[in-house]
């Protein structure tokens, strides 16, 4: 449950009405939104019915939101405006899809460095790259680790490109600050609760994967994990779930997309290419997600696909990636978007 408040209301008001809810076994925040102070009760309806009999703020109204994400739930006045601290400011969110593209995993500077100056010439506003893979076997390439790292930071300082990279264990949150602007949860992770309690501690904004056997509630309730702890900076990503079909690896769900849009005002993003698991699917899988109203994408893009140390097949050359922008730029376009395109080059963007 929500209460919403003129924005007017008298702080020792506030206060009385927050500690009445309190005493009576819900916690509290306060969010100020550009129309009303919201106080949110974490903890159910009976606490506030209690509350209404005995102090009751003049204007003040319920605002029935799901017991289970007060946080994440979509609530007149939240803004699902994010401000990334990467080195250019970029906002997630708003009316401009933010495009994350670069390879499954990091493999070397030089290739890294090849891909980030391909993908930002073609108007991608972040670098994707894992430095700690969870890969199904434990024989398959599990990523660089620290020196990942260290190359996706070299290669963020060179292009002003933010970095997204998967954060695994809460033992890695400390090594990866310095160098990730987003700290991605995989789809393996989506409920590793401790994992989300400690991102919950940062305030370095969140790419929460959803889970490809999760329900979107179940995707929403990780994501009041990570609020509940204190970071709001939370950004969804619909990756595909585990289906019956074979033809693609996974199934994307597009109307999860739109359900999101209806359920939170957290960005929405899409994973094209671990639902398609190939390439040549990539592309109709993008535009079907933009059209549905997403808030960006996050490609995986390959110099050299057949030899890439993970996930090869469902990457795009950095050809095929220029291709896409084109194509995504004209369907966002037609949905009313744009793409935010921070450090296209001024010539290609002539
Ligand atoms: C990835 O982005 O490379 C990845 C492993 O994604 P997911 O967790 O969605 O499988
Ligand atoms: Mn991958």
């Amino acid at each position: 449950m929500i209460v919403s408040l003129p924005c007017t209301i008298a702080e020792p008001e506030l206060d009385r009405l927050r500690e009445a809810v309190e005493a009576a076994g819900a916690q509290t925040r306060v969010e100020r939104t550009a129309g009303a102070t919201l106080l949110v009760c974490l903890g159910g309806e009976a606490p506030l019915r209690k509350v209404r009999e005995v102090c009751w703020p003049d204007g003040a109204v319920i605002v029935p939101v799901p017991a289970q994400y007060p946080l994440a739930a979509h609530a007149p006045g939240r803004s699902g405006r994010l401000l990334l601290p990467g080195p250019v400011p970029l906002e997630v969110g708003g009316t401009d899809l933010v495009i994350a593209a670069g390879p499954c995993s990091v493999e070397s500077l030089p290739a890294l460095r090849s891909v980030a100056a391909a993908v930002a010439g073609s108007g991608a506003a972040m670098l994707r790259g894992g430095a700690f893979k969870p890969r199904t076997s434990p024989y398959a390439f599990t990523g660089l680790g620290a020196a990942g790292l260290e190359m996706l930071g070299q290669v963020r300082a060179d292009t002003g490109l933010a970095t997204v990279s998967e954060v695994m264990d809460p033992r890695q949150v400390e090594l990866m600050l310095p160098h990730v602007d987003v700290f991605q949860v995989g789809t393996r992770n989506m409920q590793n609760f401790a994992l989300l309690a400690e991102l919950g501690r940062t305030r370095r904004p969140v790419l929460l994967k959803r889970g490809f056997a999760s329900t979107v509630e179940e995707l929403l309730m990780a994501a009041e994990h990570v609020m509940a702890r204190g970071n709001a900076a939370v950004m969804l990503c619909e990756r595909g779930v585990r289906a019956h079909e074979t033809f693609t690896r996974n199934t994307l769900d597009v109307g999860a997309v739109a359900v999101l849009k209806r359920e939170t005002h957290l960005p929405v993003l899409v994973d094209p290419s671990h639902a398609a698991g190939r390439s040549d699917l990539v592309a109709a899988l993008s535009l079907a997600a933009v059209a549905a109203g997403c808030d960006g994408l996050l490609v995986e893009v390959h110099h050299d696909p057949p030899n890439a140390l993970s996930d090869g097949a469902q990457s795009l050359t950095p050809a095929e990636f220029d291709d896409l922008m084109a194509r995504v730029a004209a369907v966002a376009r037609a949905v009313g978007r744009r793409v935010a395109q921070p450090h296209l080059r001024a010539e290609l963007a002539a």
